[in-house]
Formats: C-alpha cells, sequence, structure tokens
C-alpha cells in the first residue's frame, strides 16, 4: 500500500515524537516511511564529504550487502546529480534518460529508479536522503512525492543539527568545568579545587582517624625573577615549577596553585617517613628549572597530623584552615632560617 501524503505526515510526527528511541531507530523507521510512500526498496540516508559518498543508515532488500559504513566514489553515486543541482531529483527510468543513461552510476549499479534530496546543514551540503530501485518506476514521481521527501529531509536536518549543537555544549561544558577547577597557567588544580578536595577528604579520613600531610611550597625570591628576567619568564618558571612538582606525585596525592608562586601539596595516609621523603624528593625537584643565575630553589613549611589525636582540631575554623595555618607558619620559619629547606610540624 502506498502512503497517502497525509499519511505520510502523521507517521512523520509520530516517528520523530518518538525521539526516546533515539536518532538511529528513528531513521530506519523514516527510510522505511519513505520505501512505502514511494514504492522503491532502497533507501539511504548519506554523508558526501570530499568526495566520499559514505551509507549512515539504509534499508535495503535481503541479500543486497549494502550496509552502513560502505563508501563510494561521490562522483559514481546518483546523489552527484543531486548535490550538484542543490534540489530533489527524481528519475523514473534512467536507462531511457538522455541525460542520465551514461552516468557511471547507472552503469555501475543499474538503478532505474531514484527519487534524492541534498541535506543541508549550514547553507552546506553534507549528504543525501534517496531512495531506488533496479526497477523502472511504473508512474511518475508526482509535486507530492517530492514535497514528502523534503519534508524528511527537513527534520533530519533539524535533527543533525540539534545533535550538532549538543555536541558543542557537552565539548564547551567539558572544557569550562576544567576550567573552574585548574589553573590556567599551571594546569594544576586550583583553590577551589583544593578546598573542595581536601575537605571531602578531610571529612571521610576524620571518621576514619586516618593521618596524613599538608605543605605549602613558596618559590625563594621569585619576584626577583620576575624583575630581573620579566613576567614572561616568571610565568615560565611558574609553568615549569609546577611541572617538576606535580611529576614526583602518585594519583593518591594532591597539589593545588594556592595563589601567586604558592603551592599546596596534599599527602594522606602513608607513614610519616615515606611522606617525608616524598617532601625531600619535591623540595629536590626544582633544581631542575634553571635560569641563568642557577636553578630556582624553594622553602616548604609541613604539617603532619593525626586525627586520632583530635584535641588540637575541635573548635577550630575549618581543620583545613588550621592545617595550612600550620603549614604557613613553618614556611614562614623556612623563610625566615635562610629559604631553600623544608620545615615540619606537627598539628
Ligand atoms: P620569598 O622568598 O620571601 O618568597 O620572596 P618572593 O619574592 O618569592 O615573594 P613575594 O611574595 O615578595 O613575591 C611574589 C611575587 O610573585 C610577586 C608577584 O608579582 C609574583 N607573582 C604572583 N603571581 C604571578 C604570576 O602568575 N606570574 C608571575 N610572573 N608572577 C607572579
Ligand atoms: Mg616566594
Ligand atoms: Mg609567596
Amino acid at each position: 500500500m502506498v502512503a497517502t501524503s497525509e499519511t505520510v505526515i502523521r507517521r512523520l510526527y509520530q516517528i520523530t515524537n518518538d525521539y526516546q528511541k533515539g536518532f538511529d531507530i528513528q531513521i530506519t523507521q523514516l527510510i522505511m516511511l519513505g520505501l512505502e510512500r514511494f514504492n522503491l526498496d532502497i533507501g539511504i540516508l548519506s554523508r558526501v564529504e570530499n568526495d566520499v559518498y559514505t551509507v549512515l543508515h539504509c534499508v535495503t532488500p535481503e541479500g543486497m550487502g549494502l550496509n552502513p559504513g560502505d563508501t563510494f566514489d561521490y562522483n559514481a553515486t546518483y546523489c552527484q546529480i543531486t548535490c550538484s543541482s542543490f534540489g530533489p531529483v527524481a528519475i523514473e527510468n534512467m536507462g531511457k534518460d538522455d541525460r542520465y543513461a551514461k552516468h557511471p552510476a547507472y552503469e555501475a549499479f543499474g538503478l532505474e529508479s531514484y527519487i534524492g534530496v541534498p541535506i543541508f546543514i549550514d547553507d552546506e551540503v553534507v549528504g543525501t536522503l534517496n531512495f531506488s530501485s533496479a526497477i523502472p518506476y511504473e508512474r511518475s514521481f508526482a509535486e507530492v512525492d517530492i514535497d514528502a521527501l523534503k519534508l524528511m529531509a527537513s527534520w533530519i536536518e533539524v535533527e543533525l543539527i540539534r545533535r550538532k549543537q549538543e555536541e558543542r555544549l557537552k565539548e564547551l561544558n567539558v572544557k569550562l568545568e576544567y576550567q573552574a577547577f585548574n589553573d590556567a597557567l599551571t594546569g594544576v588544580a586550583n583553590r577551589r579545587c583544593m578546598f573542595k578536595t581536601i575537605h571531602s577528604d578531610i571529612e571521610r579520613m576524620l571518621l576514619a582517624e586516618g593521618k596524613g600531610s599538608i605543605a605549602v611550597l613558596d618559590i625563594d625570591h621569585f619576584k626577583q625573577v620576575n624583575d630581573k628576567y620579566g613576567h614572561q619568564v616568571g610565568d615560565d618558571v611558574l609553568k615549569k615549577t609546577a611541572q617538576a612538582l606535580k611529576s614526583r606525585l602518585t594519583d593518591m596525592d594532591f597539589i593545588a596553585r594556592f595563589g601567586g608562586e604558592e603551592f599546596v601539596v596534599w599527602l594522606p595516609e602513608r607513614s610519616v617517613d615515606e611522606r617525608e621523603q616524598i617532601f625531600s624528593k619535591l623540595h629536590q625537584s626544582v633544581s631542575e628549572v634553571v635560569l641563568d643565575r642557577g636553578p630556582i630553589t624553594i622553602s616548604i613549611g609541613v604539617c603532619h597530623f593525626d586525627f586520632a589525636q583530635k584535641k588540637n582540631l575541635e573548635c577550630k575554623r575549618t581543620v583545613l584552615e588550621y592545617l595550612i595555618d600550620r603549614a604557613d607558619s613553618a614556611l614562614y620559619e623556612a623563610k625566615k632560617q635562610g629559604r631553600d629547606r623544608i620545615i615540619t610540624v606537627s598539628s
């Protein structure tokens, strides 16, 4: 039974409204609707790019062996006719058509009847929706056939644009999320991420009576780097310092840019000895950042904590602020004693 125009509109409405089924199933249903409407047996949604014709979706007679992903030379398809005319094309009997009997697609596939329309995105042809058959068409394609085809194509266009925009939004979201939690210059976590990450770690560790260390690391005489070499070199030193520090840490540890030329390192669990070895490695790591005056140095203030002994932690603002304060006063002491060293305190 040939679907009438009204049926096409109603069915198209049902198919396109059924978005829970997903784009792939909707397209297949739409192609099947077209096959029924035009009384043809091969239906294809194609992509056309750089003279390559790719089958994206197809419904074909059993055993024909045409599959999504199959590619053809675009110039050897009827869609070349469709795309280059920038509008719908309908041919009832290729072999008898003066224009197309010699077309390479006819010579290659011998399809007699064809109706197809270009798919546009942003005024550019990106593919085609086409229906065809090896058998000549018994009647002439009419204006209503073209209208039905255009209706299907326009839904596909809207849907492709919508999906493209959705894709862009997703990418943008990933980027925004990255920017929200990472320092733009050094790529390590930013202050906001630091508070979020360490706060939730502390909450968990307080319950489990965990232990660990927090440290504030500060580049020595960094102002002089800026003054002598300029801000650009200063930025570069910050980046390289962050990389050097980060490369000495494992997934278990956490580093954030706390501000200016200061970093916070969080080392949960493990023994005091192990943690101190890591801080020692961090202290040495920055020697690989060299200016012509020599390697840069950092001072580190470390605070060890053990939540099994909470006596000092009660009634303090937040545990994290308290621990950072302790590490910061150790850092101050390291600077006072001449810089380029680690000073350690306990909570
Ligand atoms: P100290 O050894 O006592 O830490 O001395 P310092 O010079 O490192 O410390 P001070 O706090 O006096 O100077 C820090 C400098 O870091 C000042 C500021 O201009 C610079 N700075 C902060 N953020 C950036 C940045 O993003 N890029 C660059 N190039 N410089 C920065
Ligand atoms: Mg400094
Ligand atoms: Mg500083």
